[in-house]
């Protein structure tokens, strides 16, 4: 009799056994689908992870309903499992985020294209044939020659990867780290062997596809969720056939693509949050599940960035478990950009500003359309005003469901919830003092938007935000009528701030510095240096020297003057000794658990008893329980405890200890349907 162990797309833990019938036992293999029973006659498709003769004890047992098709390595199980194991998740949460829903939910037909498979061995090897000279993307004449300091650091990845399985490209903006990705790349298939390239941003895969397209053609895969789900499934299985792409650009989820023959992995913008998956579970960090693909299959790990965040800082500069190469020089000699502080808080004081514009931006940006160059505005809140107030009780519309207040959106003419994302009507008088006439305060992209298109009603501007990329095809419209020169300026979130490369902008305007510091997280100064060092760099990187006008209320703030000087060892030194003295990564790891509940008192009660149950295996490691500053998102109350472990600590012991922490007080009666979740190194 056989057994299989198939993974569900359940938030349970472990995996489920099935009786694999006498007529499937041939087709039962492990990545193959299989429809199955569970629980309340529900039908899913589940993935089986194990074939063997052991019959679980004390458990009825039922039988495989039906074998779908291959979809899924071996290879990508063990990484499922890692991924379950390291970021506390149920294996069946990470197959929900790697798999296309598609191949989740529907049967498909047998056989369906070419890509349909049953297992690893049958694919065929047809190396041989992805090497032939003739194959080779005709497109090679479109590979920029490198320049002898981009040579050498080519030369440089090379050696360091002969003994590092990962190495850091710290290469200024606009140094042409691109330009030596793509000749890597080139090596790499040339050497049949296949390329995953990662990008934090959709925005950003949209630049670079076309960078690569020119060069690589159709060897050239894209992976993000702004394709359909039946275009990505397409891809996967391509990905499992003999036709597949050897490259393949994405952002975060294309780790879980399969590959057969990986051999480099490139992580661009290495430091960018956004590689972290903050919900649903699994609450993977992109980067390091790369890093983790590239070990399994003896590839090694590109990582790149002018602004490393601080882990890779220290794994690089400071320990040497990285290899290390640097790239200081502009590509074509180009200076970095001249920033400027202007301090708002004095001009403000002398009614001298327009709106949010100081005038020494003004005249910048004045002259740069003069001039006929470009012009980036980075405002990092979206919609128009961050929150309404009633100018005579001091009323603010809030949601009803989260513990924030509601950002007003001009282009709806409504009021919207940035955490649940619900919309609300505007009041007309206020419904607490029934006064009319609410003020509109705290500036968004929407307001900056609408005050540049009054300060220049002759230029053409364009705003890239959460809003105005809803789709596919307004990430391309967007960005390539901004590289061919249709629009003047670019107003955006900070999907404007990283990576872009726009030849003809000389102007960056930092409208307000100030917020980005001011956030409660110990990575506050961390994310504002790097935004900021970011956004700066999207000037002057063709042409002549580029300038940002960086306006804040804090002019004689130290980490501006880093940002001026572009002293980014100054100011991760300041800042590792920071971390170092009060404890926190990367001198110690950091789990936060958060609870739960729609009652404010029950998420109360267990979040204190389960610090206790902490406190007494970790001691004074466990900081908390804390109300989040947003407390409430969709009616859920929430609570967090902070673990802070030493480097040194085994975090097998530490996950055992946290998940019997966690099973007794699920397990409580008077907490039912309490959630409790981990964050594994987290990121905000
Ligand atoms: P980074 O990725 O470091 O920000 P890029 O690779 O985007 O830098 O290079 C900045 C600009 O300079 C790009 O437009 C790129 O095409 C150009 N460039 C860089 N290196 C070369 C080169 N060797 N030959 C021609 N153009 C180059
Ligand atoms: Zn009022
Ligand atoms: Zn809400």
């Amino acid at each position: 009799m056989f057994y299989a162990d198939v993974i569900l797309p359940v938030p349970l833990e472990g995996m489920f056994t099935y009786i694999v019938p006498d007529d499937m036992v041939s087709e039962v293999r492990v990545g193959v689908r299989v429809m199955v029973n569970f629980g309340t006659k529900k039908s899913y498709i589940g993935i089986v992870a194990r074939v063997h003769e052991t019959r679980p004890e004390g458990f009825e047992l039922k039988e495989i309903s039906k074998v779908l098709d291959g979809a899924i390595l071996e290879s990508q199980l063990t990484l499922w499992q890692w991924v379950a194991d390291y970021y506390m998740s149920p294996i069946g949460e990470v197959y929900k985020a790697a798999l296309p829903a598609i191949l989740r939910t529907k049967e498909g037909r047998r056989n369906e294209g070419r890509g349909t498979h049953t297992s690893e061995r049958s694919f065929p090897n047809d190396f041989a044939d992805l090497q032939s000279p003739s194959s080779l993307f005709t497109h090679n004449s479109s590979l920029k020659e490198l320049t002898l300091v981009q040579q050498r650091a080519y030369d440089d990845i090379l050696a360091s990867f002969e003994t590092k399985n990962v190495t850091l490209l710290h290469g200024v903006t606009s140094s042409g780290k691109t330009e030596i990705y793509i000749h890597l790349i080139m090596r790499e298939i040339q050497r049949g062997r296949q390329v995953l390239y990662l990008l934090p941003e959709i925005a950003l895969t949209v630049q670079i596809m076309n960078r690569l397209k020119v060069v690589f053609g159709d060897r050239l895969g894209i992976y993000h969720s702004r394709f359909t789900d039946s275009e990505r499934a397409r891809l996967w299985k391509r990905q499992l056939s003999s036709e597949r792409h050897d490259i393949i650009l994405g952002v975060r989820s294309a780790v879980f693509l399969p590959f057969q023959n990986l051999g480099l992995v490139i992580v661009d913008e290495e430091q960018d949050t956004s590689y972290k998956q903050q919900e649903p579970m699994p609450r993977y960090n992109g980067r390091n599940v790369a890093i983790m693909l590239a070990h399994q299959h003896g590839a090694k790990t590109l990582l790149g960035t002018a602004t490393p965040c601080m882990e890779t800082y220290y794994n690089a500069f400071m320990t040497g478990k990285y290899g290390l190469v640097g790239l200081y020089e502009r590509y074509a000699g180009i200076a970095l950009p001249e920033v400027r502080i202007v301090d708002i808080a004095r001009l403000r004081h002398r009614k001298e500003m327009r709106g949010t514009f100081s005038p020494p931006l003004i005249d910048c940006i004045r002259e740069a359309l003069e001039q006929g160059e470009q012009v980036i505005l980075f405002q990092n809140r979206r919609g128009f005003s961050t929150m309404l107030q009633c100018r005579t009780c001091g009323w603010t519309p809030r949601c009803g469901q989260c513990d924030v207040s509601l950002t007003y959106h001009r282009t709806t003419d409504r009021l919207t919830c940035h955490y649940c994302g619900r919309h609300y009507d505007v009041p007309k008088v206020c419904p607490a003092c029934e006064s009319e006439g609410l003020s509109k305060r705290g500036v968004g992209t929407e307001k900056v938007e609408e005050q540049v298109r009054a300060l220049f009603p002759e230029a053409r501007v364009a705003r890239m935000d959460l809003d105005t990329t809803q789709t596919k095809n307004a990430y391309a419209s967007i960005i390539n009528d901004f590289s061919e020169g249709r629009t003047d300026i670019l107003v955006g979130t900070q999907m404007v701030s990283k990576g872009l490369d726009f030849g003809r902008v000389s102007v960056v305007g930092i409208l307000d510095a100030d917020t980005m510091m001011s956030y409660p997280d110990f990575r506050a100064y961390e994310q504002a240096f790097i935004m900021m060092a970011q956004v700066s760099g999207r000037a002057g990187r063709s042409g002549h020297r580029g300038v940002v006008i960086l306006q804040t209320i804090n002019a004689d703030n130290p980490l501006l003057l880093q940002v001026v000087k572009n002293d980014y060892r100054t100011f991760y030194d300041k800042l590792a000794e920071e971390r170092q003295a009060f404890h926190y990564p990367p001198f110690t790891r950091i789990v936060s658990i958060y609870l739960r509940h729609r009652n404010d008192a029950i998420v109360t009660a267990a979040s204190r008893d389960l610090a206790n149950a902490l406190i007494y295996t970790f001691g004074s490691r466990v900081l908390g329980p804390d109300r989040p500053p947003v407390g409430m998102v969709r009616k859920m109350n929430i609570r967090k405890i902070m673990l802070k472990v030493e480097s040194g600590m085994d975090m097998g012991s530490v996950r055992n200890a946290l998940r019997r922490a966690q099973m007794r007080i699920a397990a409580d009666r008077k907490y039912s349907s309490l959630q409790i979740y981990f964050d594994v190194d987290p990121v905000g």
